[in-house]
């Protein structure tokens, strides 16, 4: 047994450095590498994990104390490692790595932690259920307690409900040995899905399914040494998530367990409910609508083995699975496998280091991959979409022709959809009612006080709303400048174009799709109503594209597309690129086929291009060479460093600071440039461009770490994103 712990106690203070040591004594048998630990620390008590164990202290033991307990749920070794990585890698503290992998509802607050429920499960010996005959010198409740459990065992609360005889007459009558008492870990509550129509899987895989399948089995049982990570580049409804199942059965056929990351189970019920179908009490959700209570059941079904499989969004990575074979990373280039808070961690990134850590294998992918990952992983391709359809034709025609939110094209498909009673999804990426207001005499525009952004109309909440800090008021009736009632409205987004559309194709149902109804009805409600309806048009923010499988889509319609584009940010045109074709898959994936409709400002922007013709290879490729030259991911590392203060001023100086010290080896520092103001706060960024990844990444740590021990720069913050997105 080891003597001493090496404890990362997790407190959010930045400046303090673990581990520290503590000894182990007698009560503490069983304490190990993972192990979740309340300790003694100064004057508090928090809560700390192992992180490793060793038989001497450079300390002497009478001056090292003692933990006070130990949690019963622990985390395995492989991801403690893992933890501090994260941390490492994307410049946070080891505390904030190791909450990472924790129980959920550890945290590092002081909210009791959970553990697995349990209750008292009674059941009646043999003696038990002779009584139940004879009952002799027993109770009344006693005896009605008997004959309810001649039915079957009971949970106690359940029995003293039904019977009258509370846990007292109980133990009473296990002592007389007519009933066992068992406490038990509850059987964990499984969540629910939303209900949007897993169908079934095929019988037969098609041929370049088995295929690729053939290949991911080899990369299985290759030795860990020369096992390659893979990129799926199927098509829209080309039939990935067939070979994501076949791929876990084959990893579960090897003794091995699996996790398949998908971008937000809400907006893609079908994915995970196809999982669930397919592997049944083996499979664990972490969706991220449960309760605390049904993430730890789930968690717990993990750590315990029962479940093998974990389907969840970016935190699933870190799922406590032991003997990992396989990590499948769906819609691989999604958003949302970026952490926005820190620790700003990839998902992705974190994956391809589990996966090689532990000896599983890779498998990424998507319709629309990320420059990154066409570069450094070998492909396997689904061409074609399963059925033999083709791909829906895709026409781009010019907003500026519009003249309104829909050009003369996008009315008569519409028309067309509702003369035939069929579907179509409605894409733009911006939500509320307008823009922003503007008072019609004195030009006054409404903005945020607390940051420099405008306010968004939101008509039938009667609020204007910033949609950087939440700030919201109500709708002005006049301009407080001038007095003047008349007050414009300026461009339009999904609540205003969802009107706007239940006339066009009245009486068929319009469901809106965006954040604000998601946040009034739940997501799931209002892709089931959606998937119900014979004919309908579903209209939204980019929560539309995602991989829902709605056979009997016919139109596809993306407004403003280059939108996009007008961000200045290096992967503004893979987005656009990656939004519309995910749009298009939406279309045509039934009998009746489907059509493509997109709205540019400038419909042969090069993303828009290659889109409109299925042409992932091609558009990858320009984007692989425009981002050589320009030295850009995957040819090199970004760090941001974000400097922001109340103080105007402040925030210059600390990133001027920050830039001072940072002198990597061939690297570029763009910037400091002033960012908007935000939440109150000025805020300026440097980017560190650079050939070296972990040199940057010490480098900027420690500039950082320096600027902000630095009392002339108390005032400001600092945030630093490894790999911004
Ligand atoms: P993707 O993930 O590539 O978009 P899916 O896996 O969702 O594609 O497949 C699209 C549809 O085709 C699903 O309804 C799926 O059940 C079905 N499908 C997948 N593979 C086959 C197959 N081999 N034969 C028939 N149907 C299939
Ligand atoms: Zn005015
Ligand atoms: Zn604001």
């Amino acid at each position: 047994m080891p003597e001493i712990a090496k404890v990362e106690p997790l407190t959010t203070a930045r400046a303090l450095r673990g581990p520290f040591d503590y000894r182990l004594g007698e009560a503490h048998a069983g304490v190990d590498v993972g192990s979740v630990l309340v300790i003694p620390f100064g004057r508090r008590r928090v809560l700390g994990v192992v992180t490793s164990t060793a038989s001497e202290s450079d300390i002497e033991p009478e001056r090292l104390a003692e933990p006070l307990s130990a949690l019963e749920a622990d985390v395995p070794a492989a991801l403690v490692s893992l933890g501090l990585w994260v941390a490492e890698e994307y410049c946070s503290t080891p505390a904030r790595g190791l909450a990472l992998v924790l129980p959920p509802g550890t945290g590092t607050g002081s909210g009791r932690p959970l553990r697995a429920k349990r209750s008292l499960l009674v059941s009646l010996t043999l003696a038990g259920y002779q009584s139940t005959e004879r009952p002799g010198r027993l109770g009344a409740r006693q005896i009605a307690a008997l004959r309810a459990l001649a039915g079957g065992p009971l949970r106690a609360a359940e029995l003293a409900r039904a019977s009258g005889c509370d846990h007292a007459g109980l133990r009473r009558l296990e002592e007389l040995g007519l009933v066992r008492l068992e406490n038990k870990a509850e059987p964990a509550r499984r969540p629910e899905l939303a209900d949007v129509g897993a169908r079934p899987g095929p019988g037969e895989l098609t041929e370049a399914q088995e295929a690729a399948l053939a290949e991911v089995t080899a990369a299985l049982e290759a030795p860990a040494e020369r096992r390659e990570p893979l990129l799926l580049h199927g098509v829209t409804g080309s039939g990935k998530t067939e070979v994501y199942l076949r791929a876990a059965e084959e990893a579960l056929a090897r003794g091995r367990s699996a996790i398949v990351l998908v971008p937000e189970i809400a907006l893609t019920p079908q994915t995970a409910g196809r999982f669930v179908q397919r592997f049944g009490d083996r499979v664990a959700v972490l969706h991220s609508a449960l309760t605390a209570r049904e993430r730890f059941d789930e968690w717990a079904r993990l750590r315990s083995g029962d479940a093998r499989v974990c389907v969840g969004p970016r935190s699933a990575v870190f799922a406590p699975v032991e003997d990992l074979g396989l990590i499948v990373v769906d819609e691989e280039h999604d958003p949302s496998y970026k952490q926005e808070g820190d620790p700003r961690y990839d998902a992705r990134r974190v994956a391809e280091r589990r996966a090689g850590q532990e000896g599983a294998m890779l498998l990424a992918g998507s319709a629309t991959p990320r420059p990154e990952a066409w570069q450094a992983l070998r492909r396997l391709s689904l061409p074609t979409r399963v059925d033999g359809r083709g791909l829906p034709p895709v026409e781009a025609v010019s907003s500026l022709e519009a003249g309104g939110a829909l050009h003369p094209r996008t009315r008569d498909a519409l028309e067309e959809v509702r003369r035939r009673e069929e579907k179509a999804i409605v894409l733009l990426n911006r939500r509320g009612w307008s823009n922003f207001l503007s008072c019609r005499t004195c030009g006054r525009a409404w903005g945020c006080p607390a940051c420099d952004v405008t306010l968004v109309l939101h008509r039938s909440a009667g609020r204007v709303s910033c949609h950087h800090c939440g700030h919201s008021e109500q709708v002005p009736g006049a301009c407080p400048d001038c007095g003047s009632v008349s007050i414009a409205r300026h461009g339009a987004g999904t609540e205003q174009l969802g009107h706007e559309l239940e006339d066009l194709v009245h009486p068929l149902p319009v469901v809106r799709l965006d954040t604000d109804s998601a946040a009034a009805t739940g997501i799931g409600p209002l892709l089931e109503r959606f998937e119900r309806e014979c004919a309908a048009v579903l209209v939204g923010t980019q929560m539309v594209a995602k991989g829902h499988d709605f056979p009997d889509v016919t139109l596809g319609v993306v407004l403003d597309a280059d939108a996009t584009l007008r961000f200045p940010d290096f992967r503004a045109e893979e987005r656009t690129f990656s939004l519309v074709c995910q749009l298009a898959g939406r279309s045509g994936r039934g009998r009746r086929g489907g059509k493509v409709i997109v709205q540019a400002l400038e419909p042969q922007a090069r993303p828009l291009r290659h889109a409109a013709e299925h042409d992932a290879e091609g558009f990858t490729q320009g984007e692989l060479q425009r981002r050589r030259a320009l030295r850009y991911p995957p040819f090199g590392n970004l760090i941001r460093v974000i400097c922001s203060a109340a103080e105007p001023g402040s925030e210059q100086a600390a990133a001027d600071a920050v830039a001072e010290r940072l002198e990597p080896p061939e690297a570029t520092v763009l910037g400091p440039a002033p960012l908007f103001r935000r939440q109150g706060r000025e805020r300026s960024q440097l980017v560190l461009k650079s050939a070296d990844r972990s040199a940057a990444i010490t480098a900027v740590r420690r500039a950082v770490e320096e600027v902000s021990s630095d009392r002339a720069h108390a005032e400001a913050s600092f945030a630093v994103d490894v790999d911004p997105q």
